[in-house]
């Protein structure tokens, strides 16, 4: 990633690609403390647009709030250091890494407070799970690792330490030769994916779990929307990992994952076992969204032209 030509936003300013660097001894580093965003930008007829922009920079300030850190920057300067990346680096479509970390001011547990350092970086990203995965659906195992306790690390905060639990989930599942890793909650109802947020369906009903251990995720709500317009009953419940097995379809949502079936969970076929016709639907209106063909949800883009 580092070896590339481009320019990064790096603390206010423009920076060459290659020489946006920090010092082996930045505190976020060592401890895992900081805070960072996942975000896409999509080709649409007028240009690339930015996929609900004002509600990531929303959630990427409400998770250093969690964390106690404050951002020497304002939203707007930083969604302004997301229109200027596209731009900077001439991209039509891409997926985006706003990060907030503690540099290297101090060492030991706790930070240097004002040594808050923000970087904004965009580079084009296709389907995180693979195109075959949105067409076809992806493998999924149930992880042995525990989704974070809501008084360990807490959940609400898309924070840069909790993503170790994820890492670990995610190279257990694919390293046993799935696409992706589902986990359970401290008490062992469904919490989510990794990186994602997770759906399943039955008798036309579209059920998903409760948000005590699960991040607010911005494509769980794009979802919620698109489901209720198509008439659907949506329900926020508590989910067992064998109503997920009996489930007509199931899939994840997320900004990387945007809309992924689950074909299969721990060797149990859901559904057909392939993409659903609801999800099918779904995934049709999602991707109209975003990439601006869908006039109702034209204030969900912001151009970045
Ligand atoms: N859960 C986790 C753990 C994630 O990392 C993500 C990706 N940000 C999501 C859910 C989905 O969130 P969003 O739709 O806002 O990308």
């Amino acid at each position: 990633m580092a070896d590339r030509d481009g320019f990064i936003w790096f603390d206010g300013k423009l920076v060459p690609w290659r020489e946006a660097n920090t010092h082996v001894l930045t505190h976020t580093l060592h401890y895992g403390m900081g805070v960072f965003e996942g975000v896409r930008a999509y080709e649409t007829a007028q240009g690339p647009a930015i996929f609900r922009l004002q509600d990531h920079t929303d959630r990427l300030f409400r998770s250093a709030h969690i964390l106690g850190m404050s951002l020497p920057f304002s939203k707007e300067e930083i969604n302004a250091a997301h229109l200027d990346v596209v731009k900077a680096n001439g991209l039509k479509s891409c997926y985006f890494r706003p990060m907030a970390f503690y540099g290297s001011g101090k060492l030991g547990v706790a930070p240097k407070k004002d040594d808050v350092q923000v970087i904004v970086a965009a580079w084009p990203w296709g389907a995180y799970l693979g195109e075959d995965g949105l067409e076809k659906g992806i493998r999924v195992k149930t992880s042995s690792f525990t989704r974070h306790h809501v008084n360990i690390t807490m959940c609400k905060a898309k924070a840069n330490g909790n993503y170790m639990n994820s890492i670990l989930a995610n190279n257990e599942a694919t390293a046993d030769g799935y696409d992706e890793a589902l986990l359970l909650d401290v008490e062992g109802y469904v919490a989510e994916g990794s990186g994602e947020n997770v759906f399943i369906i039955r008798k036309g009903k579209i059920y998903t779990p409760d948000l005590t251990s699960a991040l607010e995720g911005i494509t769980r709500d794009t979802v919620v929307t698109i489901a209720k317009e198509m008439g659907l009953e949506v329900i926020e419940k508590r989910i067992t990992r064998d109503e997920v097995y009996s489930a007509d379809e199931a899939f994840f949502t997320g900004t990387a994952a945007e809309v992924t079936p689950i074909r299969e969970l721990d060797r149990r076929q859901i559904g057909e076992g392939k993409r659903g016709p609801i999800t099918t639907e779904i995934q049709r209106r999602y991707f109209a969204c975003v990439k601006g063909e869908d006039q109702n949800h034209a204030d969900w883009l912001t151009l970045a032209v």
